[in-house]
């Protein structure tokens, strides 16, 4: 088994072969992992969480959903998950323009982080890719959505575990927002933390 440990607010990008599996971890809890799937055979074909809730009917991934691509190809199964149901699929990964309009210019986003990590394995990135975002809590009301600034959020080792349904290029990031904004709280207070992938 390989295991990449992802510093704090940083990406990682790694190959997954059809049929083999990949946990994803936040060791210390509350750290929202950003995770993108790419078809090896074609790029642009990309995790889609639209396309996915469609016909799983559920805003937040449960085990023995399958994550479609924006091609509708199945990508990835949700096979185990350790982290209480603590998943998104709304939220936006953040990017550049996002920290500009915050009045953090040059802020690490999640963004960046994938497009750093793409270019380690030669690859660049299509147009606006969405992301599954692990380890993250909102909470839709009426038709509002709402980030709990509170429990419950993911616990220390919290853990979901993927299966590959095609040849996959896949990144994570450990998303590095850190600001302060009311009624949001994508990450701990206390700042960003590790993500670990481990290769079953
Ligand atoms: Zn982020």
């Amino acid at each position: 088994m390989e295991s990449i440990t992802i510093k704090a607010g940083h990406g990682h990008a790694f190959r997954v072969d059809k049929g083999k599996r990949f946990r994803i971890i936040t060791p210390k809890g509350q750290q929202s992992a950003d995770f993108f799937a790419f078809s090896t055979d074609d790029i642009e074909d990309c995790l889609s969480p639209h396309h996915t809730w469609m016909p799983t009917r559920s805003l937040h991934p449960r085990v023995g959903d399958i994550f479609l691509s924006r091609r509708r190809n199945p990508m990835v199964e949700f096979i185990e998950d350790g982290a209480d149901g603590l998943h998104d699929l709304l939220i936006a990964p953040c990017d550049s323009i996002r920290y500009e309009q915050f009045g953090e210019p040059g802020h690490r986003s999640c963004i960046g982080n994938l497009e750093e990590a793409m270019a380690t394995l030669g690859c660049d990135v299509p147009a606006a890719p969405l992301a599954v975002n692990f380890f993250t809590n909102t909470v839709v009301e009426d038709g509002f959505m709402f980030n709990t600034p509170k429990e419950p959020v993911a616990k220390p080792g919290g853990y979901v575990v993927l299966e590959a349904c095609m040849d996959l290029i896949c990144a994570v990031s450990s998303c590095p927002y850190d600001l302060a904004g009311p009624g949001w709280a994508i990450n701990s207070p206390d700042g960003p933390t590790e993500i670990v992938v481990e290769l079953l």
